[in-house]
């Protein structure tokens, strides 16, 4: 009984302090960041983030991520999203059509936070377990209607100052049908140009173009290896060295293709992949100090439902609505310094605007 009127007066006390502070806290000013990095797993809905929880025994970084919320990802003419739309939403905060990448509904190119920071003068990056020229990262930096047209969307690369992009994706800028080798363009413009990660001299090195398949990358049951938390801790290394800050895009391009292939055990792999990767860059953040990292979706892949499972044994079982995308929202998290401002449900554009205004873009 005593307990129970200690706790009535606590609340008589604290509530209505709690609600006069609040207004006071909205004015509260928000400390920017000098450096995001955004991390997309493709086709990571809410059960593909829970999967990986429980494959991982619940011990994983993208959930133990303060500061969480969602986002809303139909595209400009569909209500699921394709991962060129979804990811031009979140590159450059407008919808557009299926399909295309970095340019609206017309047709028209739109400029993207990647190419914001570059003219900033801040160092820029991409990272991807797909072809580099695939729609997720190319809706970053290459703009058309067309997400299939890699020759172009390579081509595109060599026309902003990116710092460092790691994946596969070598064949469409080595042997392509127009006979230019846009290897030696790159090298000719300060690249070092790897085939592995191992040959590179992070000291020596500043700016990198890693193509480290000649497609995609193998997924990880066919030894991708730690490929993309090296390449993420490796591309922080190069990037952090500019004072004025950075951008860079790190996608888990795979879960996706686990979620169309309707296989568990893909998606399971993948996603622990990618929270290895978000691990390497709140490491990073934490030390740091002055960075946000910011971990959504483009959109749910396969309608995955998780029917058992067991987080003592990591052991998942899940069925499937669909061999294709899905229109729910996905989840997103967030650490660091304006983490704040992504909680509540959100447009995907809103991810964009939220982080171009946190870096003064807008
Ligand atoms: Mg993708
Ligand atoms: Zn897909």
């Amino acid at each position: 009984m005593r307990k129970y009127i200690v706790s009535i007066l606590f609340v008589a006390i604290l509530v209505p302090a709690w609600c006069a502070g609040s207004p006071s806290e909205k004015k509260k000013k928000i400390k920017p960041p000098k450096n995001i990095i955004l991390l997309i797993g493709d086709g990571m809905g809410t059960p593909q983030v829970y999967a990986g929880y429980t494959a991982k025994h619940g011990n994983m970084n993208i959930t133990n991520m303060a500061v969480s919320g969602f986002s809303i990802t139909y595209s400009a003419n569909d209500y699921i999203t394709d991962s060129g739309a979804g990811a031009t939403a979140l590159s450059s905060g407008i919808k557009t059509n299926n399909a295309s990448i970095g340019v609206d509904a017309s047709g028209k190119p739109v400029e993207t936070i990647l190419e914001m920071a570059e003219k900033r003068g801040l160092s820029t990056g991409l990272i991807s377990t797909s072809a580099i020229t695939h729609a997720t990262p190319a809706s970053f930096i290459a703009h058309t209607a067309n997400r299939s047209k890699y020759a172009d969307i390579a081509f595109d690369f060599l026309k902003t100052d990116i710092d460092v992009f790691i994946g596969g994706g070598y064949n469409h800028f080595a042997h392509r049908a127009d006979s230019l080798n846009l290897i030696d363009s790159l090298k000719a413009r300060g690249y070092f140009v790897a085939r592995d990660l191992k040959d590179v001299d992070i000291p020596s090195t500043h700016r990198l173009a890693a193509l480290l398949a000649d497609e995609h990358m193998p997924r990880m049951s066919k030894g991708r290896g730690n490929m993309l938390p090296d390449a993420t801790e490796m591309a922080l290394k190069i990037l952090k060295r500019n004072k004025k800050g950075f951008f860079i895009m790190v996608e888990g391009s795979q879960i996706d293709w686990g979620g169309h292939d309707n296989d568990v055990a893909y998606i399971v792999d993948e996603v622990v992949d990618f929270d290895n990767a978000v691990g390497k860059a709140l490491q990073f953040a934490a030390k740091d100090g002055e960075t946000l990292v910011i971990v959504t979706a483009d959109h749910e892949t396969g309608g995955l439902g998780l029917i058992g499972g067991n987080i003592a044994t990591g052991d998942v079982q899940g069925a499937f609505l669909t061999k294709d995308h899905t229109a729910t929202m996905v989840p997103l998290f967030a650490f660091g310094p304006g983490s704040e401002l992504f909680t509540g449900v959100m447009q995907n554009t809103d991810v964009f605007e939220k982080c171009a205004g946190l870096l003064g873009f807008k």
